[in-house]
């Protein structure tokens, strides 16, 4: 059916962004160890201005989820909505910054092929296993579950599904919780993540949500992009919400969130630690900055809090 193929072309967008990933740390852009066994070729090569736009997703997004974790003393939980390929897990293991638990959640086609790849490649089963206190890992092509990593597939919009299946791996609503979509909202439709978000804010009394997507989409260039995708057979469903920084907050701010901040990915960038900026910036010759401008322009971290435990996460920023 029609919903079908457009399922599946929001599906092929996580080989997108992995690849990306990929290319830009062969760049040295930014460091990832495990990258490589989900995807083993580098690919072909990106223009300067997507890797750099790549390592401000990242950068920024990881600057506010350590933070986050940090904040809490790891005595949190994770819960990666549309995760696909992503390696945060290991990097947190990495860095000793692991949650009580990290959750992931995605289409089940894409979960079968990450948990493959789990069982196939011990860089990446290692960690799940040190961190896990008993023999019986449960570990099927549609679930995985350890103490510290749990990977289940579901559709972001059937919540009581999606809830009830993190529940059967111990999702615990009484501790803090951090949600992070990452280029995944704007594939569902704005009542379906609205939905998703007043459902993350019921359940958690102390809780952040970050959100990174598109943002300013109303102009030329960003009806460019919508082209490109629609293209590609995808629909951004979500486009709507993003029109601006504030109707991103909005999202939040009418769903039971007490506080919610938006910025640019522009003014992320300028607000990273400048001297890795300038590194990064000395790996590839960019001549027109315009164009990183532009681009950056377009996408944005929007993220959102509560905070019955008065922990401080309404003053986490960069
Ligand atoms: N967050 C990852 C990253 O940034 O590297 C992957 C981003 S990719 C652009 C979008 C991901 O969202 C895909 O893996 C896709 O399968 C997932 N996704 C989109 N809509 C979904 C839905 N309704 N239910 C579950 N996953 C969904």
């Amino acid at each position: 059916t029609d919903s079908d193929t457009a399922d599946e072309a929001v599906r092929a967008t996580c080989d997108d962004a992995t690849l990306c990933k990929r290319f830009a740390t062969s760049k040295g852009y930014w460091k990832d160890p495990y990258m490589q066994y989900f995807v083993r070729s580098v690919g072909e090569r990106k223009a300067p201005e997507i890797n750099r736009g790549y390592y401000a997703r990242v950068q920024g997004v990881n600057q506010l989820l350590d933070a986050f974790i940090r904040k809490t003393e790891c005595n949190c939980q994770v819960i990666n909505l549309g995760a696909g390929l992503d390696t945060t897990f290991w990097r947190l293991k990495d860095e000793n910054l692991l949650p009580r638990k990290f959750f992931e959640v995605d289409f089940p086609t894409i979960v079968a092929r990450k948990i493959h790849n789990i069982k196939t490649k011990p860089p990446l089963s290692k960690p799940i296993i040190e961190t896990h206190s008993t023999d019986s890992l449960l570990l099927d092509s549609h679930s995985l579950d350890s103490d510290r990593y749990c990977i289940i597939g579901a559709d972001l919009r059937n919540i009581a599904t999606m809830e009830e299946r993190l529940k059967k791996f111990q999702l615990n609503t009484e501790l803090p919780t951090l949600l992070l979509s990452e280029c995944v909202l704007v594939y569902i439709t704005p009542s379906q993540s609205s939905n998703l978000v007043h459902w993350a804010a019921e359940t958690f009394h102390t809780a952040m949500f970050i959100n990174y997507e598109q943002v300013n989409m109303s102009d030329r260039f960003g009806q460019v992009m919508i082209e490109n995708l629609q293209r590609r057979q995808c629909t951004l469903a979500g486009v709507e919400v993003c029109q601006s920084l504030d109707s991103q907050k909005e999202r939040f701010l009418k769903t039971g969130w007490e506080h919610a901040d938006a910025l640019d990915m522009m003014t992320v960038y300028s607000m990273l630690p400048q001297e890795d900026v300038a590194r990064i910036e000395r790996l590839e010759f960019l001549d027109e900055r315009e164009l990183l401008q532009q681009l950056l322009q377009h996408y944005s971290i929007c993220w959102a809090t509560k905070d019955k435990l008065n922990l401080g996460l309404s003053h986490l920023t960069f």
